[in-house]
């Protein structure tokens, strides 16, 4: 049992290959990827125009697990937190958030996390292990379908902004997202898909070099460098002036504004000088600001700035023709806001399965 391979870690080309080497026609292994991918099946028995045979014979050498939804909280307001169960009984979490417009999935991509952000409570967790990518795009295709049984309606967004850092994972991030936006896949449009990272400039160069067609934002917080590195180590090894290169990088090579996230810290960037650097790497570089209200994970350090600062920061943007998103938090009384994924739950224990 534990000998057999997962049937979708293979591609398009692999599974062909198998089919070849079977002697049975090329059209097989393009029914067999649709109802893997597109369909979503369960289960290898579930493929019902494929011949008897052929399935004892996959079922002899491959599995399907596919994620389950373990646990699911719903917030006073509409947002939808499910503590999705992997196959080798690790857990990570993803949200669906509901507005008049949209519905977006917020999706995971390792468990745990290894970057230390002072401020997140995904960080309290050791990273585990990186997701593969079915498991990612299980995550999408269970929200889509919750979408539609909760509030009748597709899903129009994604975001790789739970738990990890995708680009951590990158190979796997962007197989998931091929299968996601592929025809023979969800067919979902890449220009709707937003991947969130912390700002890695090797991996954003990458991300150029190989012509991502979704978009990128960058977990800012902070466009000075001693303020940052003490909220967020890794701009240590990454500060900003490599971080900006790329992202020029970026903007070159796709002609796609990036988008900073910022949360405005009471006593941590709240001053003048705060906001003069922002400012300046937004006039560099061509972006928008999203500013996000801090979720708390219980740290006394961090407390989120008063509106008079908040709107310091609004204006001084918008002065300087930056378009700037004030952002209310969702889903914060079941903890599933920016940060708050792994919390209070108990998260990364190992369930028997
Ligand atoms: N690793 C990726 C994606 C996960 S975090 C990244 O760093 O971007 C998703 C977003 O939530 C990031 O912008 C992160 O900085 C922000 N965030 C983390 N903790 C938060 C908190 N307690 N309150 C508000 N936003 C937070």
């Amino acid at each position: 049992m534990s000998e057999k391979k997962n049937l979708r870690s293979l591609s398009k080309e692999d599974l062909q290959g198998v089919f070849r080497d079977w002697g049975e026609p090329n059209f097989r292994s393009d029914q067999v990827y649709d109802w893997i991918w597109a369909k979503g099946v369960k289960s290898i028995e579930e493929m019902r125009n494929i011949p008897k045979q052929i399935i004892a014979r996959l079922d002899e050498i491959y599995f399907i697990r596919p994620i389950a939804f373990d646990n699911i909280q719903k917030s006073s307001d509409g947002t939808i937190k499910n503590a999705v169960l992997l196959r080798d009984g690790l857990i990570v979490e993803s949200v669906l958030i509901p507005t008049d417009k949209r519905i977006t999935a917020c999706v995971s991509s390792q468990v745990g996390c290894s970057l230390n952000c002072a401020f997140c409570a995904t960080a309290k967790l050791k990273r585990m292990r990186n997701l593969d990518p079915d498991e990612i795009y299980d995550q999408v295709l269970s929200i889509h379908n919750q979408g539609i049984q909760n509030f009748g309606r597709p899903l129009t967004n994604i975001v790789f902004m739970g738990m990890g850092e995708p680009l951590m994972n990158y190979q796997n991030v962007l197989t998931a997202i091929k299968k996601i936006t592929e025809p023979e896949g969800l067919n979902f449009s890449p220009r709707r898909i937003t991947l969130s990272t912390v700002g890695l400039p090797k991996m954003i160069k990458r991300l150029a070099d190989d012509k991502v067609k979704f978009n990128l934002a960058v977990s800012l917080h902070s466009a000075r460098d001693d303020i940052r590195s003490a909220v967020m180590p890794i701009n240590d090894s990454a500060p900003i002036a490599e971080l900006t290169e790329s992202l020029d990088y970026w903007y070159k090579m796709t002609r796609r504004k990036i988008t900073f996230e910022y949360v405005v810290w009471k006593g941590i960037n709240d001053k003048a000088e705060d906001i003069k650097a922002l400012v300046g790497l937004c006039k560099r570089i061509p972006s928008k600001v999203n500013l996000i209200e801090y979720n708390a994970i219980g740290d006394d350090r961090f407390q989120q700035a008063d509106e008079k600062t908040i709107d310091a920061y609004q204006f001084a943007l918008n002065q300087n023709g930056v378009s700037v998103n004030v952002r209310k938090s969702r889903g914060k009384d079941i903890d599933a806001a920016c940060g708050q994924l792994a919390n209070k739950s108990d998260i990364a224990i190992s369930k028997e399965i």
